[in-house]
Order: C-alpha cells, then structure tokens, then sequence
C-alpha cells in the first residue's frame, strides 16, 4: 500500500529481457518535440502500473530525450488523492493507471488538462481517447467470458445480457461491484440498453451468482477450474497469465478453461484501456506529451502491452502470441470516456440488484 518513488536517471536496459532490449533500439527513431539529446529537465510520472517491461520504455525515453523520469508508484485512488492534496504545488506532469474509469475519476477531480497531439490522435484509435484529450488509452484489455469447457457448450454463450438468463442459474462467477471494472462493464451496457434494461439484467445476473463475490479475477477463473461455478466474467490478460504460468497447478487452470469474446453479432466485447493523461498543474508539459507520443510508437507499443498481457491500442502494433491466439474479435467502439459518465448510475443499478 506503501507509496514508492524511483528515478530513471540514464538507468539503462538492465530490467529488460532480449525482447525488450531488440525492440526498444528502434525507439529513437519515434518523432516528438524534444530534439534528442536535449537536456529535457525532469518528468514526474505518477503511475499505477508497474511491471519491469514498462520501466525499460521510460529509460529508453530518458536516454533519447535526456528528460529524467522520477516515477511515483500508488494505487490509482492513492495517487488521485495524493495529486489532490498536492495542489497547486504537485510536482505531478503524467498520471498513469488502468480502466477508463479511473481516468475519468481524475479528469472530474480537475485533475487533467486537456492536450492536443496530431501524433497521438493519429495513433490512438477515437473511442480510445478521451474526446479532448484528458487522456489517453496506451494499452487495452477485454472484458471476456472464462467457462469451463466439460460444463458448459461455447454454442450456449453469446452475449453479456444472455448471462441474466435463468438458464445460468447458480452457475456464474464475478468479482465485486466495488470493482471498477464491472462498473465500467455495467456503464456499458447501460450506454448500449438504456437504464431500465441494465437494471434488469443486473438483477437476473446477481440471481444466477454461483457464489457471493469475493477475489480478483484470477479467484474466478480458479473457480471455474474447480467447478465452484461453471462460468466467469474477466478480463483477457488474467487468462493470458495462467495459461503463460510456469507453477503446474495454474497450467492446469488454464487447460479446464477456455475463453468466449461476448456479442459478436451485435455491438462487440466491452473493451477497456490502460492509459494517462497530463496533469493541470503539470510543470514539464512538453515532455509529459512527448513521453506519451513515445508510448504509442509501434515498438513501445507492443513492449507497453506485453508487460501486462494486453492488447497494444496502435492498430497494427504486434501482439503477444498468447493473447493472438485468443482469436480476433468485434470490439464495442463505444468511446472509453462513457463508462467514466455512467459509473454513478452503474453503481446505483449494481447496487439496487444487489451485486455486492
Ligand atoms: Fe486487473
């Protein structure tokens, strides 16, 4: 829970694995305001994500454009509520974190400012930026149906609203409503079938629960392994990790399961984003814009994403052979601020439905 800082002053690739080092030598060539070489100053980034593969993209940044980054690492609302209490005075340039929702937290806080980048509007598809630019998806997940491949028939699966069906009676597996990923999921359909059929779904949702919620979705999917329950709603990457997992019993997980990408005959599979957005009170703005146009270079692009088993967001960028193998899919193309507009009706609605 402890907040944690860390700079990345010429740091080097040491964290990067073969990968990472091939891939991160074309970097340079990525186009940005700050001329290489420059004596940037210093960016702070304050991000909710960390794995190795992401530290080795910010030393490759501070090597091209000599900016140092100091990174603050918290959980998104420690970090929200830190930025707030810093006020004028936070030293803040990027904040970084998972799910649209928690982006659009910060821009409602005041947190954000908007920011106008052709290269960034040119890389990241509409509906995976916020319309003026408060933030940006870098990265994206889908939110999926894990089931459990002796008990149910993918032939029985279709859509999210299906899953409110009594037919699913005592079957089904999810996380918390306090999560924000079922939020961001409920404010989705609540975009695509208005409020009252939200409600309803979420009510005949909550009545085929195998279980009250409890764990993260990699809890699910262990459960479907196990037969708690026979099928669970989760996001692409904890599947990815299984099923790369080294430890015996989460291959074995892996292999009870398999994974169905929900309405493809009608709006697509809720998808959600990974990304930041430029403080207001940023003091390095250039180089906060510059660090993200970094990010969505092609090669950034497929490191950014496979140091958490996502999907790159640049179309065209290369995707992990794990995550390929999931097949391709319609994606809903709703915009990702949406969820962040509907969370306060979400919840309610989760919340009359009894999703605890
Ligand atoms: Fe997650």
């Amino acid at each position: 829970m402890s907040i944690s800082r860390r700079a990345f002053v010429r740091a080097g690739l040491g964290a990067g694995s073969a990968l990472t080092a091939i891939a991160l030598g074309s970097l340079g060539q990525a186009k940005s305001g700050l001329a290489q070489g420059t004596s940037g100053g210093v960016l702070n980034l304050y991000s909710a994500r960390h794995y190795d593969t992401d530290d080795a993209l910010y030393s490759s940044f501070s090597e091209r454009t000599g900016v140092q980054i100091n990174l603050v690492e918290a959980d998104a609302d420690q970090l929200i509520e830190r930025i707030k209490s810093e006020g004028t005075n936070s030293p803040a340039d990027i904040f970084m974190t998972v799910d649209a929702g928690r982006l659009w937290r910060a821009q409602q806080e005041g947190l954000l400012q908007p920011v106008s980048s052709r290269t960034l509007e040119q890389a990241i598809p509409a509906n995976l930026r916020e319309p003026q630019g408060h933030w940006f998806g870098l990265s994206k997940r889908a939110r999926v149906i894990v089931y459990n491949k002796e008990r149910v028939n993918p032939a029985e699966l279709s859509t999210y609203e299906n899953l409110a069906d009594p037919k699913w009676r005592g079957r089904i597996l999810v996380r918390s409503s306090t999560h924000v990923y079922n939020q961001s999921l409920t404010g989705a359909i609540l975009a695509a079938a208005g409020a009252e059929a939200t409600e309803a779904w979420a009510r005949g949702l909550v009545a085929n629960f195998a279980r009250p919620p409890e764990g993260n979705d990699t809890a699910q999917i262990q459960a479907v392994a196990a037969g708690v329950g026979d099928l669970a709603i989760v996001n692409t990457y904890y599947m990815a990790r299984l099923a790369k997992s080294q430890n015996p019993e989460e291959q074995a997980v892996a292999e009870r399961v398999a994974l169905f990408f929900p309405n493809q005959r009608d709006r697509g599979t809720h998808v959600n984003i990974s990304g930041a957005g430029v403080l207001r009170n940023a003091r390095n703005k250039e180089a906060a814009v510059a660090f993200l146009e970094h990010l969505v270079s092609t090669q950034a692009q497929e490191i950014f994403a496979i140091g958490n088993n996502e999907y790159p967001v640049v179309p065209g960028a290369p995707i992990d052979s794990t995550i390929r193998g999931f097949g391709q899919f319609r994606e809903d193309s709703v915009n990702a601020a949406v969820f962040g507009r509907n969370n306060a009706e979400a919840l309610r609605i989760m919340d009359r439905a009894g999703w605890r």
